[in-house]
Parts: structure tokens; C-alpha cells; sequence
């Protein structure tokens, strides 16, 4: 319901989209770009704009020994498989307090395992225990903002309606693992403290959160 109101959205400004299609190649032709998709349909535009994800950047670690897989592995302390090094950031592999280990490419994320791998550095010693870090966007008029698991492990969802937006709770084997605003802000460090501690009912989990 609310993938397709966000498409709604881009649509009603004159935008096309083409869903379920995969781009093959591309070649610039006098000043302009012909796109083609693997279904054979050629797109010309005069700008092209790649969004293909990324890679973390491991070769560094890799060639100093340090163990990596997706991302560089380190322990709840962000310890890496070199005590003497330390990881933080999107390279930044570690077993999250709530989702489990995992990898995250948020600005958030960054900021808080970067803190910690520094204070630990100078002998903290302390457990990175800011699970499940805050993902946002903003485009067009519409705010978003997210904590948990929200894209793969999830079999359902509630929505909630608040305050002329929606908040999302998906749940996985029957507990919420991720919450999603959409145009309403939330405290979401208290949306952190219901994937940590759910209610014993999933009727409970509506009406915890509210706007501020
Ligand atoms: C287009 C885009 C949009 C984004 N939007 C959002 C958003 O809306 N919200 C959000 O939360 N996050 C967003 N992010 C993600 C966010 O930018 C990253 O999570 C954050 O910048 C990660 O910080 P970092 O310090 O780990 O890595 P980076 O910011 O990537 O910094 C790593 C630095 O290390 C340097 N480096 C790499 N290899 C070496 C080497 N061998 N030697 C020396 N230096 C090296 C790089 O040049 C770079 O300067 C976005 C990212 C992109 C690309």
C-alpha cells in the first residue's frame, strides 16, 4: 500500500517509471544516451544517472591480514580479527544487539561505531550496543525513517495510521524486526526499546509509538 502511494507520488509529477526491468547497456551517441534493457527496450535520455549499490572497500584489511567477509568481521567490541585494529563504518561487519551480525551503509551507523572503535581504542572496552541503526530519506514532500529489518526475513506487517502518516511494524516469525515511519516522526530510539523488548501481544505494538 505504501510502495505504491511513494510511486503515486513520482507519477503524479510527470515521472515514469518502469518497474521489473533490468538494464543491459549503454552507449552516448551525439550528446545523447541510449539505454538499453535486457527486454530489448532502448531508452534515450540526455543524462544517465547509475544507482548499482556498492562494495565495501576491504583490499586494506584484506592485505593486512585482517579477517573479511562482507565488510571487515569484528566483535561486539568492534574489535577486528587483529586486536590492535578496530573497525567502524559501512566496511564495519559486527553481530548487532538486535538484528544479529550484519553489515550497514547508514550515516548514523558511522557516527556511533566510530565513537565507540575510538574510545575502545584507548581501552573502553565497551559493548557497541546501538543495534539496529537509523536509516532515512527524504524526497519530494514525503520523510521516512527506519530501524530494524525492513527489507529481507520479514513474513508480515501492520500499519498504523498516526497523524496523517503511517507507521510500519514488519514482523518476522510473529515479533516485530523493523519499524518504518512514513511522514510522522517518532522517537525512534523507542522503536529501537520495542524491537529489544516487544509487547507480549501484537495487538500492544499499535499505539506505543507517538508523534512527536
Ligand atoms: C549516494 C549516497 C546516498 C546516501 N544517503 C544516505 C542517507 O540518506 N542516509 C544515510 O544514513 N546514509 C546515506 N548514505 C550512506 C552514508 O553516506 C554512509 O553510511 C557513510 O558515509 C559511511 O561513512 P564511513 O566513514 O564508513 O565511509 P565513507 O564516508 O565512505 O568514508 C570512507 C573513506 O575512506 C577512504 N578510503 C577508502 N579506502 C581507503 C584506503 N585504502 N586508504 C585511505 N582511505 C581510504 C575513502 O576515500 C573515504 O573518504 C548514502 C551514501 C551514498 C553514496
Amino acid at each position: 500500500m505504501l510502495a505504491k502511494e511513494f510511486q503515486q507520488r513520482f507519477v503524479d509529477i510527470g515521472v515514469s517509471l518502469i518497474n521489473n526491468a533490468y538494464a543491459d547497456s549503454y552507449k552516448v551517441e551525439d550528446d545523447q544516451v541510449s539505454l538499453k534493457l535486457e527486454n530489448g527496450a532502448v531508452l534515450k535520455a540526455d543524462i544517465l544517472v547509475l544507482g548499482i549499490g556498492l562494495n565495501p572497500n576491504v583490499e586494506l584489511a584484506e592485505a593486512a591480514g585482517l579477517e573479511v567477509g562482507n565488510g571487515v568481521i569484528a566483535d561486539k567490541y568492534l574489535q577486528t580479527s587483529n586486536k590492535h585494529i578496530y573497525a567502524a563504518g559501512d566496511v564495519l561487519n559486527y553481530p548487532d544487539v538486535i538484528i544479529g551480525r550484519n553489515r550497514f551503509e547508514h550515516e548514523e551507523q558511522a557516527e556511533y561505531s566510530g565513537k565507540v572503535a575510538g574510545r575502545n581504542m584507548t581501552g573502553a572496552e565497551e559493548v557497541y550496543n546501538h543495534g539496529a541503526p537509523l536509516s532515512y530519506t527524504d524526497v519530494l514532500d514525503i520523510s521516512i525513517e527506519g530501524v530494524g529489518e525492513m527489507s529481507r526475513n520479514r513474513d508480515d506487517a501492520i500499519i498504523e495510521e498516526v497523524a496523517g502518516g503511517y507507521i510500519v511494524y514488519y514482523l518476522f516469525k510473529g515479533k516485530p524486526s523493523g519499524i518504518l515511519t512514513y511522514n510522522v516522526k517518532v522517537d525512534m530510539d523507542k522503536a529501537r526499546e520495542i524491537l529489544v523488548n516487544p509487547p507480549k501481544t501484537l495487538d500492544e505494538l499499535t499505539g506505543i509509538l507517538k508523534p512527536i
